[in-house]
């Protein structure tokens, strides 16, 4: 039985050992110093406007984007390849167009993004601390 099984309480996310919460505040201060000129980089050079950027630490996504054009971005970010750095904060600029995962969206993204799909697998061998 699968209750059996986990009977054991998992170990809380946010509870962050030294060394990680140490990590974390390394990768925020490079997220601090990069993301956001990379993202007004990035949506200059497509004709895009955003809102708002703010760096974020979750283990749930890499990007977001709200319906007010507040784009949050994960500083999981300052550990993968540039290209897939780039790769998010496309995907997220588009969500600026279509709040969505619809064909549309992704034509516009593989646009401004050639082979997105490929870089949306490479991303997901990268897990989030
Ligand atoms: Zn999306």
């Amino acid at each position: 039985m699968l209750w059996i099984v986990r009977r054991r309480p998992r170990r809380r996310k946010k509870t962050l050992d030294a060394a990680t919460a140490a990590l974390v505040e390394e990768l925020r201060r490079q997220a601090k110093a990069y993301l956001p000129g990379r993202l007004a980089e990035l949506a200059t050079l497509h004709g895009f406007q955003y809102n708002t950027l703010r760096i974020k630490h979750n283990s749930s996504n890499w990007g977001s984007c709200s319906s007010k054009g507040n784009i949050n971005l994960n500083l999981n970010l300052m550990r993968v390849p540039q290209e897939l750095q780039d790769y998010v904060m496309l995907h997220e600029l588009c969500h600026l167009k279509y709040l969505n995962h619809s064909p549309q969206f992704h034509a516009l993204l593989e646009s401004v993004c050639p082979g997105h799909r490929e870089k949306q697998r490479r991303l997901k061998e990268f897990k989030l601390i």
